[in-house]
């Protein structure tokens, strides 16, 4: 991603009409092959947004979407479709993306038939689809409202994976789970990334699901990446204010982690009317006056990429 925007036109009655909302600000990425980058941060904060615009799910304003050295936002729709079969999505909520009356055999036959794979095909990537991710083949008569939540999401990785593509965009992808079946969906997701070779851009709110699987992180902070750091560094030692307080955030299982959590002030402010300068100040213990004026860049720092002026 080379400095992703995307501004909407705000709808809501929260706003005053013809009002604009920067979902997101000049988001930068480079994602790798086999890598797996988390983006966290507050619901509200551009992560899902910035997500789908790899996919062009939704079209970004400006900015560029490079994908083997292509900028895929200026693909004609027939190319772009091309391009999906390298680039899939799993969303929270499996079952909102399905449709209820098709049967699992339907549902993964829908991406095979709309990229023209050749019939004789199908039945062995259905049935191989369904063993990697640890469904048998008599799953795929039911219905979705015959599995549980972990199997549906099964059935959604299924569907993302089974043209086999390069980059799987994951959008809260273990959020409606339970604990125990969380687990197991994320240890799901890091075999198929060494079987299939995958890379992962995953979206969470949840930063002890994104501390198990990413190898980076990138935070968002109202529509902008405010620190992408690896993972272990940035857990260990978070250098932007914003990344410190989500940290201390996380219930502690260590007692002998006497970090102190960091309360932030105030409600995050609404993204269609955003403090000047470092979007971060009003809730920021460390604000100078700088902070309030000026808009810090973000900038390598120590391997890491930040956007703090006192950093
Ligand atoms: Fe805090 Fe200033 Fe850094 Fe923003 S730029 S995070 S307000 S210290
Ligand atoms: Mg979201």
């Amino acid at each position: 991603l080379k400095n992703i925007e995307k501004k909407f036109k705000a709808k809501s009655a929260w706003f005053q009409p013809n009002q604009y909302v920067h979902a997101v600000n000049g988001v930068s990425l480079e994602l790798k092959e086999r890598e797996t980058i988390g983006i966290v941060g507050e619901s509200g904060c551009g992560k899902s947004t910035t997500g789908r615009c790899v996919l062009r799910l939704i079209e970004p304003t400006s900015g560029e979407v490079i994908f083997q050295g292509k900028d895929i936002t200026k693909l004609s729709k027939r190319e772009m479709n091309n391009i999906r079969k390298d680039i899939q999505m799993v969303f929270q909520d499996p079952m909102a993306s399905m449709n209820s009356k098709l049967t699992i055999r339907e549902i993964l036959s829908e991406p095979l038939i709309a990229h023209k794979i050749p019939r004789s095909e199908h039945e062995h990537l259905l049935s191989e689809t369904m063993k990697l991710v640890g469904l048998s083949e008599s799953h795929l008569t039911r219905f979705p409202h015959q599995m549980s939540g972990g199997q549906r999401q099964r059935v959604g990785i299924a569907r993302a994976i089974i043209l086999r593509p390069k980059i799987v965009v994951l959008d809260e992808p273990v959020s409606a789970l339970d604990v125990s079946v969380q687990s197991q969906i994320l240890n799901l997701l890091q075999d198929l990334q060494e079987e299939l070779g995958l890379s992962y851009l995953f979206i969470s709110h949840d930063l002890g699901v994104v501390e198990h699987i990413a190898h980076r992180v990138g935070v968002m902070y109202l529509g902008e990446m405010v620190e992408v750091a690896d993972k272990d560094e940035l857990f260990e030692k978070p250098f932007h204010p914003y990344t410190k307080a989500l940290i201390s955030a996380i219930p502690k299982t260590d007692p002998d982690d006497v970090k102190e959590r960091i309360i932030l002030k105030g409600e995050l402010p609404s993204p269609a009317n955003p403090p000047s300068g470092c979007k971060f100040h009003p809730r920021c213990t460390f604000a100078q006056d700088i902070c309030i004026s000026a808009k810090p860049e973000i900038r390598n720092v120590e391997g890491r990429q930040i956007a703090c002026h006192l950093v």
